[in-house]
């Protein structure tokens, strides 16, 4: 489809904006070539420029001054007011406490409330709508409209808008809307200029009000683009399907009901037989097709593709608008993917953005005593202690973070202090400046301005606010803070730090931050900001009955019949809107491709039901569904694969090839028993280090408790030698009681953290009887201990070297050179048997035999009243060299480029944090 004309505008629209040109040059013909006096209120500033390109040329003058063109709420803005604007910060912190001296809402959220009521307020304002004086007459009026006898529920929802309402008029401020009204009536008063309207659809009453006034002092012309196009041909069928006449029916049926949506395209009939007699010259098909996809993803990847064909195809203005956000997300990040940058006018909301969650995780640390995930989270940000270096800042965060998961420490900052005071003392001016910081906001209660202030200091003592202050985004959320404490700054309301972090968090939501500095064709918006503008293409995403016309918000107060005797807008207004603005879009368009999910999860999905009527018409007129039906096939073809992506197809077992570079120099038994498990599980955690940071366990868990065994084992072993002797000394029991004392100083510390220690403890001490006894037979074999936790590193090859901690070394009383390498389980020791039952499936006791040229080797397990020594079955030397030659080789295969599959089996894969990596689930 080439409908664009040569200077570069889509035709449909250069039709529409040539007949606005030569209306406004017909009509002030007398003034040519100034137009200054002119004003001309635009729906966006987009349209300023095509119109005075086409002004311009129908014009044909050597020069000519352009009218002022302007939005309406820019023009009313210039008018200037004696009384100064009470900020909405201010009227939100007079309605909550209002609310909160009232006990209306014991528990409730008050700031959400105050911030509905403000709107309903509002909208009062803006509609024009008088409250009557007397509350009882509300009530009556109220009861009318509900058709219902008052209650409670009605009496109390009077109450609270009638009372307020006069609370919020009696102070005299002037708010926003009121300031709005006001200006407007002045602009009205003083007009002269005359004044040209552009519409897709309606304004609002109060708007409305004042063109009238306007128009009793200077004259209004109104360009409706609904009516210039129903004079269209090509657009006969677009407002025989979205038009007036259309309106009206869709007025007197539910737009999702689609029962009655297949009625009214039937009664088309006669209708679609007209238009096809009438103008054969308007069928949409050259203009406009519909995407039926089957979920989200393949809507996605349609929209995705759709955009890259048109951009290949050299249109330069691509609009992508987004019905459904969800979708759009899904869109942008294929395109960027793609390495098509997306211009998004939508923007984002401060309060999903980085720069805002640094503040909100900072204030939730404080708020739950540093709770480790509140503080890593914190930690992580790149906003954090941003006035340091990075590399610094990382390896201390670092730092921080296996401080805090090597002991489990699950909240309070003093407790990080005494960790860091005894490992890492270089932690301490970070904790030092946490502590600092927190202090700044450590009152009861205080202003919001003195809140702000104080989270402001803080953010500066963590370098947040560097970070802040150096980020475009960030800059845009320290101004917000900046004018919100200069609104507040004289308002002596408290709030607690709970109350205040409430109000931070509704405000950041209510703020929109767009990148400027992406230039791209390719533009994300949303329908209202299409009025009477023209594209190359549009993708018109998520036109399912759900999205088009969009949910509104649910009125709180009122129900659509109140609003309606009341004089506000009702729900039929705002869809009224999207579907003019839908048929304006459509009209001055040529190249449209509405997408929706035709079925989700399996389910149906209907299309929008302005959609759904007018592919019936079209159908019934021309034959002809609009139904997309080439862009399906396209899907696969068109896939962008990222070369840079390690991850794995899904229909296929991953087995990356280890970059050379990367290819570890070190290996420990836990290494090289994950290489033998799963290839892929030690390439992920070892080659790659995705391995998780050990995490910080809120309960006790039993991975302490072997730690606790194994620092009470070689505490007792480090102290007492020889048993045999100590036993004619102080005898089972006094062994039994040292064994028992030094438990009880391993326990101390998590006893007084953990109210579970003390069944660990228990169990423990179940086990302390028989481990002695074991320790006796051991010795009564000859074996003594020579030592425990003792560090290796062993090279093997030139470009490899084993490391790792044994657990204890046991000699032969008579020999010491015959080694035994013992390795403490906490485990039941059928577990273990299993585990050395098949050579080389657990490889840690030959790789320790290997270390230390033991001949024996044995896992020693502890459960509950049972120790038991658990060996191979095998001959250890001869298992540790086979297992050791066999590293060598998947070392040596490794560097040759053998691939590395996901091959582990399911008892594995149960216990494995790679399975979201690997994917197994999508493709065994
Ligand atoms: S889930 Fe299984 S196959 Fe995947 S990496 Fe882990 S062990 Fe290997």
């Amino acid at each position: 489809m080439s409908n664009t004309e040569n200077s570069g505008t889509p035709r449909a629209a250069a039709v529409f904006f040539e007949q606005v040109a030569t209306q406004i040059l017909e009509q002030h013909a007398h003034a040519l070539p100034d137009l200054r006096e002119l004003v001309i209120i635009l729906p966006n500033y987009h349209v300023a420029v095509p119109l005075a390109q086409h002004l311009a040329r129908a014009a044909n003058l050597p020069a000519l001054l352009l009218p002022q063109m302007v939005t309406i709420n820019d023009w009313a803005e210039s008018v200037p007011l004696t009384q100064s604007i009470t900020p909405d910060t201010c009227r939100a912190t007079t309605l909550y406490q209002a609310l909160r001296e009232r006990e209306w809402f014991p528990g409730a959220d008050l700031w959400g409330i105050s911030s509905e009521l403000l709107g309903l307020l509002d909208e009062l304002t803006k509609h024009h709508v008088p409250l009557p004086q007397s509350e009882e007459d509300f009530l009556q009026q109220l009861e009318r409209a509900y058709q219902a006898k008052r209650n409670a529920a009605m009496q109390f929802e009077a109450r609270v808008v009638h009372e307020l309402w006069y609370a919020m008029s009696a102070s005299g401020e002037l708010d926003a809307a009121r300031a709005y009204q006001q200006r407007l009536a002045l602009l009205a008063q003083q007009a002269k200029s005359p004044l040209i309207v552009l519409l897709t659809s309606d304004f609002s009453r109060l708007e409305m009000r004042f063109l009238q006034a306007y128009g009793e002092q200077a004259t209004v012309n109104m360009i409706d683009l609904r009516v210039l196009s129903a004079q269209q041909e090509n657009c006969a069928l677009l407002h025989a399907a979205l038009g007036p006449s259309a309106r009206e029916k869709n007025h007197q049926r539910r737009d999702d009901n689609a029962d009655d949506v297949h009625a009214e395209v039937l009664s088309l009939r006669a209708q679609a037989q007209r238009l096809h007699a009438q103008f054969p010259q308007a069928a949409l098909g050259s203009r406009l097709r519909l995407f039926a996809a089957h979920g989200l993803e393949q809507e996605a990847r349609a929209a995705e593709v759709q955009v890259r064909r048109w951009l290949l195809a050299g249109k330069t203005s691509i609009a992508i608008v987004a019905q459904d956000r969800l979708a759009a997300r899904r869109v942008r990040a294929l395109l960027e993917r793609a390495e098509v940058q997306v211009r998004d006018e939508t923007g984002w909301i401060l309060s999903t953005m980085a720069v805002s969650t640094v503040l909100m995780r900072w204030l939730d640390a404080l708020q739950s005593d540093f709770y480790y995930q509140d503080m890593l989270d914190l930690l992580k940000s790149p906003y954090m202690f941003a006035d340091q270096p990075p590399a610094e800042r990382k390896q201390m965060v670092y730092q921080l973070e296996q401080l805090l998961r090597k002991h489990g420490a699950v909240a309070h900052l003093e407790v990080f202090f005494e960790l860091a005071q005894n490992e890492a003392p270089e932690l301490g001016s970070p904790l030092a400046r946490l502590r600092q910081a927190a202090d700044e906001l450590g009152k009861k209660s205080s202003t919001i301005h003195g809140w702000l202030l104080a989270l402001e200091r803080s953010l500066n003592i963590l370098g947040v606010y560097a970070g802040l202050a150096a980020d475009a985004a960030g800059e845009k959320l320290l101004q917000a803070v900046h004018t919100w404490q200069q609104e507040l700054a004289t308002d002596s309301t408290r709030f607690s730090r709970a109350e205040w972090r409430h109000w931070l968090a509704l405000q950041l939501d209510a703020i929109t931050w767009r990148d400027s500095s992406i230039d791209s064709p390719v533009l994300l918006t949303h329908l209202a900001a299409t009025r009477w503008r023209k594209f190359d293409a549009v993708l018109l995403l998520g036109c399912d009955a759900a999205h088009l016309p969009s949910a509104d918000k649910a009125a709180v107060w009122f129900n659509d019949a109140v609003r309606d005797t009341l004089g506000l807008p009702v729900r039929a207004v705002y869809r009224a809107q999207q579907r003019d603005d839908l048929l304006c879009l459509l009209a001055l368009n040529d190249t449209v491709l509405a997408t929706w999910q035709a079925s989700k999860s399996g389910e149906a999905n209907l299309l929008s039901p302005y959609l759904e009527i007018l592919r019936g018409l079209h159908q019934l007129a021309y034959g002809d569904d609009l139904a997309e039906t080439e862009l399906a096939a396209l899907l696969d073809n068109a896939q962008v694969r990222n070369a840079a992506a390690a991850l794995p197809a899904a229909a296929s077992m991953p087995q990356p090839v280890a970059p050379q570079s990367l290819i570890p120099q070190r290996i420990s038994a836990s290494g090289y028993n994950s290489l033998v498990a799963c290839p892929y599980q030690y390439y992920a955690r070892h080659v790659l280090h995705l391995n998780e940071l050990d995490e910080v366990r809120e309960g006790i868990e039993k991975r302490d408790f072997g730690d606790w065994v194994h620092q009470i084992l070689h505490r007792f072993h480090s102290q007492y030698i020889e048993y045999n002797k100590l036993l004619i000394n102080i005898g089972k029991a006094g062994l039994e009681q040292a064994l028992h004392d030094i438990s009880a100083e391993v326990f101390a510390q998590a006893l007084q953290r953990d109210y579970w220690a003390r069944a660990w403890l228990l169990r423990w001490q179940q086990s302390i009887p028989a481990y002695i006894d074991a320790q006796l037979k051991s010795e009564a074999e000859g074996w003594r201990y020579q030592n425990g936790e003792v560090p290796f590193e062993l090279p093997l090859t030139e470009d490899l070297q084993m490391r790792g901690r044994i657990d204890r070394i046991d000699v032969q009383a008579e020999a010491s050179h015959v080694v035994r390498v013992l390795d403490y389980k906490t485990q039941e020791a059928r577990v273990l048997v299993n585990k050395l039952k098949q050579a080389g499936e657990d490889v840690q006791l030959p790789f320790y035999a290997h270390v230390f040229e033991a001949t024996e080797a044995a896992f020693i397990s502890i459960e509950k009243n049972k120790v038991l020594m658990v060996e191979p079955p095998q001959d250890v030397a001869r298992l540790a060299h086979a297992n050791i030659e066999r590293l060598k080789l998947v070392f040596a295969q490794m560097r040759e480029g053998v691939p590395l599959p996901a091959n582990g089996v399911d008892a594995v894969c149960a216990y494995c944090e790679m399975r979201g990596l690997c994917r197994k689930v999508e493709w065994k």
